[in-house]
């Protein structure tokens, strides 16, 4: 269970990462660890992604793709990170969409977009960076030579990812020399869409790939264009023009970026918060955490009753809450007779302290809600909640459930540090809830996801 929510606003986006956060449920943490060790690409997950339509989110659907946007995209990358995974194998096929769907030809999109929806060619890599000119692109000295029917392509580029897992390849050059007049000093480079299959099966001496060993896994080579010919209808937009079409491309290219970065700090910040929950310094004692069986309905009625006394006793008349903790200390024997939804118990050397009750959520479908979390007086401070509270999240996590939510009175502080402190955060949501005395009081609603 990740302890830190992330908001949604729109029902579409929320099914989107639930979605997304299953497939990647299928690749844990022992699958990246181990493609890390072999320094291995994730073919694998690269193919789920694309089979389940993914890698396409850019693509309109006129060509096959989902058709979403930028937020979508984000999304999917988002979780990917969020996840322990690791989008940069793939994300390069999103981010040249712009160039392609905004400056590509009509003849271009209908060659390529279908098929990379399709998953049947992979646009994962894109060529620009050079040793001698990193972020300065105007100065690369890799050229594109008119030829005949197309250009001879020669230089040396570096950082260009993904080459070798790639059917196509983006790719800037020099069509014209660097002008002279600073104004004009990105012009004359031209941005084309090379098929790499045909090179390789053409004229593969003219393509030099060189893997680079870098500190994490990423697929990353130099490259050494010898004399590579590319037909001219590889061109994408106007000769000259390659400069701005990879430029208009940039703001997505940023936001999905940093969509991923976002999606590593959850991650970081899940195993911080799992690990701060799971780890005891000074604290010597351990709590035992099992499913309530049919014959603690006493035991629950405890525990209700006297957290109740404790806490609640200022929000009612006295008659009124006697017999409302009366209520709570009999009801469970036909809860768990029930044997509806789930009961956890916590106790320590023996003693039951706390108990959660929880389930499918009546309001928000794939959900759980948190009906009631009760800790008897005589466990507070114990650590018992916070232990119990890290167990049901997981045995929610382990149920499928994609999300929690519970609501807890708007005026008890100490339940609402409980809340925050285990990684909940407020919806927003407000009710009023009339516990049976005709007063509704304000309850707040806490989520995570
Ligand atoms: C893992 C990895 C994968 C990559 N994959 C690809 C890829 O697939 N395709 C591709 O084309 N490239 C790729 N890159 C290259 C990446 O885009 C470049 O690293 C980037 O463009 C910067 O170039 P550089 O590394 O030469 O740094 P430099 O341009 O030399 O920059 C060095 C430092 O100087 C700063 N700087 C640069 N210019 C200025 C200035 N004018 N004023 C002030 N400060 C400045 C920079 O911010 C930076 O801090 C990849 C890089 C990495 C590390």
């Amino acid at each position: 269970m990740t302890d830190i929510a992330i908001h949604d606003t729109d029902t579409a986006h929320q099914r989107l990462r639930a979605e997304v956060r299953e497939l990647c449920d299928r690749f844990g943490s022992e699958y990246w660890r181990a493609r890390d060790r072999e320094r291995a690409y994730p073919e694998e997950f690269v193919r789920a992604l694309t089979e389940a339509g993914y890698l396409s989110v850019l693509i309109p659907k006129e060509y096959g793709g989902l058709g979403m946007g930028v937020t979508e995209g984000g999304i999917i990358l988002q979780e990917i990170n969020r996840s322990g995974g690791h989008s940069a194998a793939c994300h390069a096929q999103m981010y040249t969409m712009a160039a392609l769907l905004r400056h590509g030809s009509e003849e271009q999109r209908r060659r390529y977009l279908p098929d990379i929806a399709r998953g049947g060619l992979r646009l994962q890599a894109f060529s620009i960076t050079e040793p001698e000119a990193g972020s300065n692109t105007p100065e690369i000295r890799t050229t594109a030579v008119p030829d005949g029917a197309g250009y001879v392509v020669t230089g040396h580029e570096n950082w260009t990812s993904r080459i070798l897992q790639s059917d196509l390849l983006m790719l800037l050059a020099r069509t014209q020399p660097l002008p002279e007049d600073p104004a004009e000093r990105a012009e004359g480079i031209s941005l084309f869409l090379v098929d790499l299959r045909r090179i390789r099966a053409e004229q593969p001496g003219t393509l030099v790939v060189e893997p680079v060993r870098t500190m994490f896994n990423y697929a990353t080579n130099q490259v050494w264009y010898k004399g590579m010919r590319i037909p001219a209808d590889s061109l994408i937009g106007q000769e000259g023009e390659g400069f701005r079409y990879v430029i208009d491309g940039w703001n997505a290219e940023r936001i999905l970026l940093a969509s991923e970065a976002i999606g590593d700090g959850y991650w970081f910040l899940d195993r911080a918060i799992d690990y701060a929950n799971r780890r005891s310094v000074f604290m010597v004692e351990s709590f035992a955490i099992a499913d309530a069986s049919v014959g603690d309905g006493e035991v629950l009625g405890e525990i209700h009753a006297e957290s109740w006394k404790a806490a609640y006793a200022g929000f009612f008349e006295p008659a009124f809450f006697a017999e409302a903790v009366r209520h709570r200390r009999g009801k469970w024997h036909d809860v768990l007779a029930k044997g509806q939804d789930t009961i956890l118990l916590a106790a320590r050397a023996g003693r039951p302290l706390t108990f959660s009750y929880f389930g499918s959520s009546p309001t928000r479908p794939g959900w759980a809600e948190i009906f009631g979390f009760y800790n008897h007086p005589d466990g507070w401070g114990s650590g018992s909640a916070a232990a119990l509270m890290v167990a049901s999240l997981r045995r929610l996590r382990e149920d499928g459930f994609g999300g929690v939510h519970l609501w807890t009175l708007r005026d008890t502080p100490q339940s609402r540090r409980f809340y925050t402190k285990s990684g909940f955060t407020e919806s927003g949501a407000v009710r009023g809830h009339d516990f049976g005395d005709g007063h509704p009081i304000e309850q707040v609603e806490y989520e995570l996801i």
